[in-house]
């Protein structure tokens, strides 16, 4: 396996597909529901970065519960392994099937209806395979807000974003993931299926399984349904392009905009001048608010629920005062914003394509990191020495959710650099990262999970009692190992 992978590859079940099992899987699922040629399970095999390339004997894409609890009975009965996939976006390798996979890639694709929303109740049942942005238009149609929002929201799915504890840029007031959910659906790797679809804020009744299989990564289970929690949509928002003087500066300007936005702040990013301007290069049609003598930047967006009335201070106008003293204080250098949403949507389309932008330059590596959210600037400065000193023509570009301690620390290869030369630096870098957040007491995956890339990372930093702990559960629950093998944990 290629770059991102570990160093070796873990033992996974390689019982093959047989014609009998082809047979029994089409008449589960259908013609349709089955893809067997190379060339239309390439999509499938390959993750989103391009990085990871592996195999399937078959892609399965059931159309209900009763479908996947079907052919996850069969390939339970058989010892064949199982590879869950939404919509492909995850940026670990999780939803990759390793090179020597036999078995199938699930997909969730067909399963994307909203089966009730509830706007009394605040509340709304989806199946796995709703793509995040519908399910965000469909909550906004009513009236009501999902509050999940991430770069790759118009094709990934809520089954994925839940699998991986998704962050993204509103988990400062809503919280990851896992804090929108009140109840979900699992076909376990037995091909029992757990319902657990309550839409209950109160729920004290012993174990709270919904959230074993949320951040699994597909290994301990399929999720094929959810009750998410909604809230009102956002009626007045304010959002802004702030140069400020440094990362410390971002931080006391967030601990402020708390009272000043009388509790309404949505979003808080940082980014770099690097990120930006990588940004500007490789996605068209994107215009560069500001540009002011500073390596940083911040995206703050406030918004009430409440509509903004005639005469009355809404937003915008309690933006403006609070930038105009921050600029006295000397944190924020310059700010603009956003008059219409044009430029609104111009501002987060910076923020939401660096990931898309930093695939286009070319090689690179990054760190998904999370420490005490006062000490992240504490974090950059020993980060960015510790990296620069093993190969200083490497060109950081670190961005983050900084309101939630979330730090992005990446890197492009220098200029003219090759994949296979800058791997050759990766695990001394990595080493140095991981090192480094572990002694401020970060945590080496603070969104992206694990998945392949950072199986070692993950057996290396936590402790024997925590991984004897993940072990067991998953050895209770998937005593064959079937279901994602060799992701997250090695056993
Ligand atoms: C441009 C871009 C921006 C991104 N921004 C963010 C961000 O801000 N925050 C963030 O957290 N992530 C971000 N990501 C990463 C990614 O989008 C998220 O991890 C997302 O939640 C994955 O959803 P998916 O449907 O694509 O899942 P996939 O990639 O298909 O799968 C991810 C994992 O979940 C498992 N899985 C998928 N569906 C199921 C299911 N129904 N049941 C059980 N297991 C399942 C897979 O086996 C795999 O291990 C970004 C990715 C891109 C490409």
């Amino acid at each position: 396996m290629p770059a991102a992978g570990p160093s070796s590859e873990p033992i996974i079940p390689t019982v093959p597909l047989t014609a009998q099992m082809r047979d029994s899987l089409r008449a589960i699922v259908g013609a349709k529901g089955l893809i067997e040629d190379e060339h239309g399970k390439q999509p499938f095999v390959t993750d989103w970065r391009g990085l990871l390339v592996g195999r399937a004997g078959a892609v399965v894409r059931p159309g209900s519960t009763e479908e996947v609890a079907q052919v996850v009975r069969l390939c339970h009965d058989h010892g064949i392994a199982i590879v869950p996939q939404g919509g492909n976006t995850g940026l670990m390798g999780g939803a990759t099937p390793w090179p020597a996979h036999t078995g199938i890639v699930l997909s969730l694709g067909r399963m994307n209806r909203v089966l009730e929303l509830d706007p009394t109740g605040y509340t709304m049942t989806v199946e796995a395979g709703c793509v995040l942005q519908t399910l965000q238009e469909t909550a906004s149609r009513h009236d009501r807000f999902l509050p999940l929002s991430l770069g790759a929201q118009g094709s990934c799915m809520i089954g994925g974003n839940l699998s991986t504890n998704a962050g993204g840029v509103q988990v400062l007031r809503y919280g990851n993931a896992r804090h929108l959910v009140l109840g979900l659906e699992v076909v376990l790797p037995s091909g029992e299926v757990w319902d657990g679809l309550r839409a209950l804020k109160k729920d004290n009744t012993g174990y709270d399984l919904k959230h074993l299989f949320m951040g699994a990564e597909g290994t301990l289970g399929i999720i094929t349904k959810a009750v998410l929690k909604l809230w009102p949509a956002p009626k007045d928002v304010c959002t802004a392009w702030l140069a400020i003087r440094d990362p410390r500066a971002a931080l006391e300007i967030l601990s402020e905009a708390h009272s000043a936005s009388e509790d309404n702040v949505g979003s808080c990013e940082l980014m770099s001048r690097s990120a930006i301007d990588m940004v500007l290069r490789h996605i068209p049609g994107v215009q560069d608010p500001l540009r002011a003598e500073t390596p940083w930047y911040l995206l703050l967006e406030w918004s009430s629920a409440r509509a903004r009335r005639d005469g009355a201070e809404g937003m915008s106008e309690k933006m403006e005062q609070f930038l105009a003293d921050q600029l006295e204080a000397g944190r924020v250098l310059d700010a603009v914003i956003a008059q219409t949403g044009h430029q609104s949507h111009n501002m987060w389309r910076i923020r939401e394509s660096v990931a898309e932008a930093s695939r286009a330059e070319g090689p690179g590596l990054s760190y998904d990191v999370s420490v005490a959210i006062s000490r992240i600037p504490e974090f950059i400065d020993l980060g960015l020495k510790a990296v620069l000193d093993i190969l200083p023509s490497i060109r950081p570009y670190p961005l983050g959710h900084i309101g939630d301690g979330n730090l992005h620390f990446s890197f492009m290869a220098p200029v003219g650099m090759d994949q296979q030369t800058l791997t050759q630096y990766k695990a001394a870098i990595t080493r140095a990262v991981n090192d480094l957040v572990t002694s401020m007491d970060g945590s080496i995956s603070a969104e992206h999970g694990i998945g392949i890339d950072k199986l070692d990372e993950l057996s290396h930093y936590r402790s024997k009692t925590e991984l004897d702990i993940m072990r067991t559960i998953k050895r209770a629950l998937d005593p064959q190992n079937i279901m994602n093998p060799g992701k997250v944990l090695r056993l």
